[in-house]
């Protein structure tokens, strides 16, 4: 069972791995024998479905995370000259999408205890230009919505969810998919549930939904099943869009999917308490703090290297066959926003300092309770070798 790339660590344990269960299977079978391969009644009925778990009045889904993102920029009609205020402490995606309005993205630096958007660093960063603060809800933990509305609504600022992570998680018993104006989720296959590829943005407003649905088919208000049901088969494009749709198919996924979410949230929940106890008294690591009253869905589990440096510890993990990874490099040091926008270290202190400590240790609903006891040990095993941690103890 031993790999033979790995020195006697055991099999490989990626961070992160997507659970396709038969019934899943069953569910796209189904919608692959039927009718409508692209926009049929799946896209409508996992809309609603998605929608009612997130307690949404609207939940719109299109081809990925980052479409939505992008969706989520053109509704609220941010273009050329206008800022976005992002934390640097995320996924690319998060600013590629105010690039690709041509508006610019301005970093945030985030809390040192949580990584999370700093409500007060935001509220230094607004300018006349400002339109729109996006919040990550870095590794599944929501942000402080309450602080961050208060910040955006004394500026006059729409406020957007990147909760591409937090998909079944609450903050003080509010869900995800209400705690800004557009709440972003990717359906990636490593992300809470998945449809290969896809994504969705939930809202309360009617308005900003249709906008939206427009926009994932070309600007077109009609698609061709309604036009069908209609006998009218003429159609305006009303504005420019793109093609980022969901197939039916994958909404089946996507709908089988989310009847396990409860359970898998709870089970990545359960693998969180395990490491959170192991490490408590633990000196090598440090994991990331918890906002009080909030719940949190692990997609990611996140420590700091206290002990000794982060990519001995990454390496050592890895030697046995334990994929841990680090996320994120903090945006603003790509180069593509050094030359771009002429962003640079020093920007963000403390998210470039974080960069240097973090590490995301494997957690998905289907590991194994072996599998965590064995990125205990490991862990522990290499800290205990290492004098630096020790003296840190
Ligand atoms: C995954 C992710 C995205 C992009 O989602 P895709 O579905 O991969 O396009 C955006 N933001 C964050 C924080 C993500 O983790």
């Amino acid at each position: 069972m031993e790999s033979p790339a790995n020195r006697g660590g055991g099999p490989r344990l990626p961070y992160a791995r997507p659970w396709v269960s038969e019934q899943d299977i069953a569910a796209v079978a189904a919608v692959l024998r039927g009718e409508w391969l692209t926009t049929g009644p799946v896209v409508e009925q996992f809309e609603r479905e998605f929608a009612r778990s997130a307690d949404a009045a609207q939940a719109v889904v299109v081809s990925s995370g980052t479409a939505a993102l992008h969706a989520a920029m053109h509704a609220l009609e941010i273009g050329p000259g206008d800022e976005v205020i992002v934390p640097t402490w995320t996924f690319a995606a998060t600013a590629n999408c105010v690039r690709y309005v041509g508006a610019r993205p301005v970093f945030a630096d985030v809390d040192a205890a949580t990584l999370l958007i700093d409500p007060s660093s935001v509220d230094a960063l607004v300018s006349p230009r400002t339109k729109a603060v996006i919040a990550v809800d870095f590794a599944g933990q929501p942000c402080d919505y309450e602080r961050l509305r208060a910040v955006t609504n004394r500026h006059g600022l729409a406020l957007v969810a990147d909760a591409c992570h937090s998909l079944g998680a609450h903050d003080r018993g509010r869900n995800v998919g209400v705690l800004a104006d557009l709440n972003v989720f990717s359906l990636h296959a490593i992300k809470p549930i998945t449809t290969g590829e896809g994504g969705a943005v939930t809202t309360a407003d009617a308005g900003l939904a249709d906008r939206m649905r427009r926009f994932r088919n070309h600007g077109i208000g009609s698609t061709p099943r309604q036009r069908e049901a209609t006998g009218d088969w003429r159609y305006d494009m009303a504005e420019l869009g793109y093609n980022y749709r969901l197939s039916d198919f994958q909404c089946a996924l996507g709908l089988s999917q989310l009847a396990h979410l409860p359970e898998w949230t709870a089970r990545r929940q359960e693998i969180a308490a395990r490491y959170d106890e192991a490490f408590r008294w633990w000196p090598g690591v440090r994991p990331l703090a918890k906002r009080w009253r909030s719940s949190h869905a692990y997609h990611l589990y996140v420590v700091r290297c206290a002990g000794s440096p982060r990519d001995e510890m990454l390496d050592a993990l890895r030697s046995r066959g334990i994929e841990a990874n680090v996320h994120y490099r903090p945006v603003h040091l790509h180069s593509y926003y050094r030359r771009e926008l002429g962003t640079a270290p020093g920007d963000c202190p403390v998210a470039e300092a974080a960069y240097n400590r973090v590490l995301s240790l494997p957690i998905f609903a289907a590991m194994a309770d072996a599998d965590v006891e064995r990125v205990i040990a490991s862990v522990q095993d290499h800290a205990y070798g290492q004098p630096a941690a020790l003296a840190a103890a």
